[in-house]
């Protein structure tokens, strides 16, 4: 569905003033990347406000989808706007993989390090012109178990040949974006939000939010 098709059952302006938007996550470390993107004016807050709720299972085979149920399930409990992100890697070589599987490619409940080595391992031999990637991010907007707008960002780069930076997290150590020789762990996370997929696709969904309030 495009941001076009929509109708809000409230400007999503003053929805946002009156509660801030939630995050669909309790991973801290997205929270505070949005609430940077987003700015004062659309306040984010995480699912510590709904007591109880549990995981949604990301059963989804897109991006897209597991962000949907993301956001619709939280949605049901929340009067005002719900936002989920779902992202990750693809890699050309690897026929896109790991994609939506990017955080348990090497097994349930594994390990940022034990995916990296697993990728590293699969790219065994695959030559520097041939380890292209990009991250991926589809953020979804739903309000009262409705899916209202989908906002995507992706950035292009390569996998490195070995890990490199303590900063950020996942794939971060691997990732080189195209135009630049050290990867997304080595670069300053200021650096990293402003080209990141999911800082594109947030600034999409700020564009849009903004443009509602007018
Ligand atoms: P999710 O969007 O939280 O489901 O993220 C899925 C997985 O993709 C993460 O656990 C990471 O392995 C990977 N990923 C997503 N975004 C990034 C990023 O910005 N840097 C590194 N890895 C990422």
């Amino acid at each position: 569905m495009g941001a076009a098709d929509l109708v809000l059952p409230e400007d999503a302006k003053a929805l946002a003033r009156a509660y801030p938007l939630l995050l669909s996550t309790r991973n801290q470390h997205k929270i505070k990347e949005f609430s940077e993107i987003l700015g004062e004016a659309f306040p984010v807050c995480g699912l510590g406000v709904i007591p109880g709720f549990g995981e949604v299972e990301e059963s989804g085979d897109s991006f897209e989808a597991n962000a949907a149920l993301k956001a619709q399930a939280a949605s049901v409990l929340y009067d005002g706007a719900v936002i989920a992100d779902d992202s990750g890697l693809e890699v050309d070589a690897l026929d896109g993989a790991p994609g939506v599987y990017s955080a348990r490619f090497a097994g349930e409940g594994a390990k940022d390090g034990d995916n990296n080595r697993l990728l590293l391992e699969k790219l065994a031999g695959t030559p520097e012109g041939e380890r292209t990637a990009r991250f991926r991010c589809v953020i979804a907007l739903a309000v009262r178990g409705k899916d209202v707008a989908f906002f995507d960002g992706s950035i292009e780069g390569k996998i490195a040949f070995s890990p490199a930076g303590k900063g950020g997290f996942g794939y971060d150590p691997l990732f080189v974006p195209a135009g630049y020789t050290q990867s997304f762990a080595e670069l300053a996370a200021g650096v990293k939000n402003q080209m990141s997929h999911r800082g594109r696709a947030a600034e999409k969904l700020r564009a849009w939010l903004e443009s509602r309030g007018s």
